[in-house]
């Protein structure tokens, strides 16, 4: 996906495609207009990923912490952000183009979120309630999918919970994919990265 499609501006509108752990991310970010460090690197590597450029992530991360001075984000938030993507840093970092975006198998084990952190995977990481909650205010509220998706996290299996309310939310664009434009099982394989959530999201549904 071009530059056009991704930009700081058109974020907010994208974040329809992202899975519940970025999409989180982002109403969090615009509503509080701040983020804590594992936040921003989960959500910043995404971004990165779905391919904003360090131009245009440093103009969306600037407009997203509104309530700081230019001054306090250049001196605070500014290097890390250039950091992320290999602008600065030692040589294995600028060699190496920054920071990979993190799978969900990184997600769902390292860095365990405390209570009043936002980062993480919803499916593992949050109670059942404020799951529910979530799901429920980005559209799915089919009480047979909400059920099945619980019985998905009392097995543990969280990114086949994640899968799930993919296939429910994106029911008619895959049938038509299968059945129309001819898309592979392969092209629908099971998701275990958030960037391949947006991208397959985006292409199903444009
Ligand atoms: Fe995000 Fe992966 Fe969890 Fe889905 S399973 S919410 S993509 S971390």
């Amino acid at each position: 996906l071009g530059s056009s499609v991704i930009s700081a501006a058109t974020i907010p509108t994208l974040s329809q495609h992202f899975p519940l752990c970025m999409h989180h991310l982002q109403v969090t970010l615009a509503t509080a207009h701040k983020l804590k460090h594992f936040g921003r690197l989960q959500y910043g590597l995404f971004l990165k990923g779905i391919g904003l450029s360090l131009d245009e992530a440093l103009q969306f991360w600037r407009q997203s912490f509104s309530n700081m001075s230019t001054d306090e984000f250049n001196k605070d938030y500014r290097y890390n952000v250039r950091h992320l993507y290999g602008d600065v840093g030692g040589d294995a970092n600028r060699r190496g183009g920054g920071y990979s975006p993190y799978s969900c198998q990184k997600i769902l084990s390292e860095h365990h979120p405390n209570p009043g952190d936002v980062h993480g995977c919803p499916y593992r990481h949050f109670s059942v309630d404020n799951l529910t909650s979530l799901l429920q205010a980005t559209g799915v509220t089919d009480r047979e999918v909400l059920k099945e998706v619980r019985e998905d996290i009392s097995k543990s299996r969280y990114h086949i919970a994640c899968n799930r309310v993919f296939e429910h939310t994106h029911k008619a664009e895959i049938k038509r994919a299968k059945d129309e434009e001819g898309w592979s099982t392969a092209e629908l394989d099971t998701i275990v990265h958030p960037n391949t959530y947006f991208k397959r999201s985006y292409l199903l549904k444009n």
